[in-house]
């Protein structure tokens, strides 16, 4: 089997969307189909390696990426559709969002775990990543839509295992990062496409007017509501608006706002998706993820004195503050935060190598004992 270890492919794979500084000598691997993912698994469980699996490197906490005596296992060969009805569709792990869309498109059918980095994160990473985004007051995360997995795990005697695990019997698996097994393939819920949506993106001088504005959405308690979003003014000034608050709600119907221009929802559209990049380009790189309960007035107002740019899915209580470089003081102290009031350290994006440090001893004793139940000789993970 085909195997890479020099110097380029070393510093590609030690590379992801971090930001994380990894430097491990590795082996890279790059099966053409899952025979030969098996075939690799069964030779490095043989071998006592370690094994982490690659698929488009976008996520944010250095989970692809290996730690000593680690191979990588690059799944791009993987990329086919195995079975396709009205209701669902069975594919391997290298597709994205955005590829699964345009072919569902010709029978007006939908995957509606959608968007930002839609046109690159693979349906592999997001399953292991349990992926959400914007619509995920009104879609949730991956976990919702996948109905049956194939996976391959190593058992306590060390015997690889290729096994098809039910939604129930694959649960422990969505919030950890894969470190439990390999994915082959999944079977993932579709939807009608929907066909109507209307907007409302209002700018507020002050966060307590955004905040009540905001509030009133949420009482009204549409199950329509599909989305619901604030901009800080550190990063509206980035996407071309006034230095203000901005929110921005969305129904998946034409009737209750005012906004119901295609053309026009796009634009809104663009200037959100664009928070990211367009503040990473004002030199704040690191996004952050933590999940943010009740209080939450109170932590916002300090995000607004320590002028972090942030935008936050606030109809589920997700909050992207930016960091530079120099601020790592303000994010620890941000995370302190968080752990003192037990909100959640992440929510999208995971915890990885960057922010094992966040983590209370409870949710370490947690991953723990999900591990020992899966993967007790720890093959898999980064
Ligand atoms: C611009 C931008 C926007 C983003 N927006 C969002 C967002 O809105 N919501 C969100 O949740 N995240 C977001 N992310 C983070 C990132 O896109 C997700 O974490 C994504 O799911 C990772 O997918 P990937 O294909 O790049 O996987 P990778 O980064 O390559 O891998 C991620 C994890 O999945 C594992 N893995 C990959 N394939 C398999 C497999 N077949 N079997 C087992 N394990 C596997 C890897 O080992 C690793 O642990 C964003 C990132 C960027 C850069």
């Amino acid at each position: 089997m085909q195997s890479y270890n020099d110097p380029l492919h070393n510093l590609i794979y030690n590379t992801d969307a971090s930001h994380f500084h990894n430097d491990e000598k590795t082996e890279v691997f790059l099966p053409k189909n899952r025979n030969e993912v098996i075939e690799i698994v069964e030779t490095a469980v043989k071998e006592n390696k370690k094994i982490v699996c690659r698929a488009w490197g976008t996520n944010l906490v250095g989970n692809c990426l290996p730690s000593k005596n680690t191979i990588v296992i690059d799944l791009s060969a993987l990329n086919k559709i195995l079975e396709q009805n009205a209701s669902s569709i069975t594919v391997e792990p290298w597709l994205t969002t955005d590829e699964l869309n345009e072919i569902l498109d010709k029978y007006d059918l939908y995957f509606p775990v959608q968007l930002w980095s839609h046109a690159s994160a693979q349906i592999g990473g997001m399953i292991a990543t349990n992926w959400a985004w914007m619509r995920a007051i009104k879609y949730w995360k991956m976990e919702k839509w996948v109905e049956e997995m194939e996976v391959i795990t190593v058992s306590d005697q060390k015997e690889v295992k290729v096994q098809t695990l039910s939604w129930d019997d694959a649960k422990d698996f969505f919030w950890s990062e894969w470190t439990l097994g390999i994915i082959l393939n999944a079977k993932l819920k579709l939807i009608k496409k929907p066909t109507a949506s209307s907007l409302n993106f209002k700018s507020f001088d002050n966060l307590d007017n955004a905040l009540m504005y905001v509030k009133s959405i949420r009482d009204k308690k549409n199950p329509e509501l599909s989305a619901l979003e604030i901009i800080n003014p550190q990063v509206s000034k980035t996407v071309w608006l006034d230095e203000k608050y901005y929110v921005l709600v969305e129904y998946e119907n034409d009737s209750d706002w005012d906004i119901k221009d295609l053309n026009e929802i796009k634009d809104i559209w663009i200037r959100r998706d664009a928070c990211y990049a367009a503040t990473v380009n004002a030199w704040y790189p690191q996004i952050e993820d933590p999940e943010i309960h009740e209080n939450e007035e109170k932590f916002l107002k300090w995000l607004e004195e320590k002028h972090i740019p942030a935008y936050w899915h606030i109809g589920i209580g997700v909050l992207h503050p930016h960091f530079n470089e120099d601020q790592k003081e303000l994010m620890d102290e941000m995370y302190k935060f968080v752990q003192e009031l037990w909100w959640n350290v992440s929510w999208e994006h995971g915890i990885g190598k960057k922010k094992q440090k966040y983590l209370s001893d409870e949710e370490k004793n947690q991953i723990k004992s999900i591990k020992e139940k899966w993967d007790s000789n720890d093959v898999f993970g980064f």
